[in-house]
């Protein structure tokens, strides 16, 4: 069976990052125009202040899956070996990433019930991880799969298709692309076979 790696944040969630930034500046940021890869960058002299008051809050409670999700990501797992791989570090708060680990922990047991927590990987460096077919907002973290699967999210977006081709990935912008993608064909044999 081949293997999957997924990425979490921006791929399976979006969790509540963005309400409690908002809620903490106190008006919505212009998404639309930011380039960092990490949000909190925009917070400048704010950063230590939010971060102190963030080090408790869980990113995923009441947080959903993205549209599909679920269905497809139980569809793949007839067909591949899914693993869960995302990174728990929170850098401006080290001491307290095991927060972030709890949290991610609790949110992938209780949203995906199909897939065993032996198959949670927490790893900030995705480079070790040897998978066919790898699905991340981040190039960096898809580099030497097979398949290299980029889903769109605000800091990718102008990535140009030629220099998404030239690496050999495929943008995708929601779950049903990845169905497309990696499940089509699978369904179509399975068909001609009954
Ligand atoms: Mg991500």
């Amino acid at each position: 069976m081949k293997t999957i790696m997924v990425d979490m944040d921006d791929v399976l969630t979006y969790g509540n990052f963005s309400e409690i930034l908002e809620n903490y500046l106190g008006y919505i940021p212009d998404y639309d125009n930011i380039k960092h890869y990490y949000i909190q960058d925009i917070l400048g002299e704010k950063k230590n202040d939010f971060f102190n008051k963030f080090k408790d809050m869980n990113m995923y409670d009441n947080a959903t899956l993205l549209p599909n999700c679920y269905d497809v990501l139980k569809e793949l797992s007839k067909y591949y070996k899914i693993y869960i791989c995302t990174d728990y570090i929170w850098q401006e708060i080290i001491a307290y990433a095991g927060n972030n680990l709890k949290n991610k922990y609790d949110f992938l047991f209780q949203q995906l019930d199909f897939i065993s927590p032996k198959n949670f990987i927490f790893a900030a460096d995705k480079s070790i991880i040897n998978c066919d077919i790898k699905i991340d907002d981040k190039i960096s973290n898809i580099e030497g799969a097979k398949i290299k699967l980029l889903f769109t999210a605000w800091h990718n977006k102008e990535v140009a298709k030629e220099e998404l081709d030239k690496q050999n990935i495929i943008r995708v912008n929601n779950w049903e692309d990845i169905k497309k993608i990696l499940l089509e064909n699978k369904e179509k044999k399975e068909r001609c076979k009954g």
